[in-house]
């Protein structure tokens, strides 16, 4: 046996057996062959056009003004006092920013926090699928086993993606601990109705089990849509941790900045994970997501109909090239079927995208835990700028 494989063999004795349940990221797998191949990047979900000139002000001025040094673990004052009255404007909720809220490095910290700090072996925790792929890890490495429910495609334009209500109650079983909830979802655009949450809610309420909603895209929604936060309804704000960030409202993905918002006792629980896993998050930037979200009611309306734009002159454009897709109501991802391209599976067509038509999309595969579920499927993301969609559009003509 050569040399180099023993030393592998050899080496591989030391890695932990909780890496083996799953792989890296395709989603972010996807970024790199977009670099490698020079290909448009609709694969993973972050914007190439710039953040607001105010809150990147507010960052360099952060910076100079000192603000260098750690913030409080539990993230700086100032911006948790933002996040406090941000989310009583838009949610009429009370919270404390002192034992309610908790910065994390992005919702990404936020959920795997929440996880550890809630669940125990043997726990499980329910997942809508497709489901965003860190769910599954995150669960995974909380020692919980996943219990997925099926969202179901819309049976036409004006629909949305739907659950069987007897599939989710029969999810809600003697050992789950907590329930996943993406409302905007990514990556079906799904967003939950009023009663579909009320219906959510009287099974948490019944089987005493926790939401754990991840509401980042709240801000993005089409047609009138209207987001309900989880905790918002009666019966649920003591039994709901609400994630989210600045990442997708102010397209800063980079800056890591996001929160976690929960009772008292149970962000003591997160904390107590967050702190040792990562301290706290860049404190200048913070500094100027705390500016980001003192922002003027229009920002959004401007948020949201810049995507609208986008969703306007994109979707058609899959539908004409062959894929078979629905406008999402929410977020800015669309599941695309591939079936007409006839090729073997989700992986090899989205090789072959981002490789000779030089675009990227994630096979769809990576949003279901058995890969059969979405081997006819690809995500595509288009939070981007409208030049950079027609030269994707431009490409993709090429499939016909
Ligand atoms: N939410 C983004 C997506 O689904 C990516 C987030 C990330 O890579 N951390 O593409």
């Amino acid at each position: 046996m050569a040399e180099s494989a023993v030393q592998s063999r050899n080496q591989k004795q030391f890695i932990s057996s909780k890496v083996e349940f799953f792989t890296e990221s395709v989603i972010r797998e996807m970024t790199r062959q977009a670099y490698l191949h020079g290909a448009v990047n609709l694969s993973q979900g972050y914007p190439d056009f710039p953040a607001s000139d105010e809150i990147k002000r507010a960052a360099q001025d952060a910076i100079a003004k000192d603000i260098n040094q750690y913030a409080i673990t539990w993230g700086a004052k100032n911006f948790r006092q933002a996040i406090a009255a941000h989310v009583k404007s838009l949610h009429g909720l009370d919270l404390d920013p002192d034992r309610e809220i908790t910065v994390c490095c992005g919702s990404t910290e936020a959920m795997i926090s929440s996880l550890l700090g809630v669940c125990n072996p043997g726990d499980e925790v329910i997942i809508f699928e497709p489901f965003y792929e860190n769910y599954g890890p995150d669960a995974f490495l909380s020692g919980a086993k996943p219990q997925f429910v099926k969202l179901l495609p819309p049976a036409t334009e004006k629909d949305d993606w739907t659950f069987d209500e007897r599939e989710l109650r029969a999810a809600f079983r003697p050992h789950t601990k907590a329930i996943i909830l993406n409302t905007p979802n990514n990556p079906t655009g799904k967003v939950f109705t009023r009663a579909e949450l009320e219906l959510i809610r009287d099974l948490c309420v019944e089987f005493n089990v926790l939401a754990i909603t991840d509401e980042i895209y709240e801000h993005i929604l089409y047609d009138g849509t209207k987001h309900i936060a989880m905790a918002s309804l009666e019966g649920m704000r003591e039994r709901t941790i609400t994630i989210n960030s600045v990442s997708k409202t102010y397209s800063v993905t980079g800056w890591r900045v996001g929160w976690a918002i929960a009772p008292p006792s149970i962000s003591d629980a997160l904390r107590k994970v967050h702190d040792f896993l990562t301290v706290g998050a860049p404190a200048p930037l913070q500094e100027a997501s705390a500016t980001a979200l003192a922002l003027p009611h229009s920002y959004y309306q401007d948020l949201a109909e810049k995507y609208h734009e986008r969703r306007r002159r994109f979707i058609p454009v899959l539908n004409e090239v062959g894929f078979r897709c629905s406008p999402p109501k929410g977020a800015y991802y669309v599941m695309a079927d591939i079936s007409k391209f006839k090729f073997a599976d989700d992986v090899s067509f989205a090789k072959y995208l981002v490789e000779k038509i030089g675009v990227a999309a994630v096979p769809g595969s990576s949003f279901y835990h058995n890969p059969k579920d979405g081997m006819q499927q690809v995500r595509f993301a288009f939070c981007k700028k409208l030049e950079t969609l027609d030269e994707a559009a431009k490409r993709l003509k090429k499939l016909n």
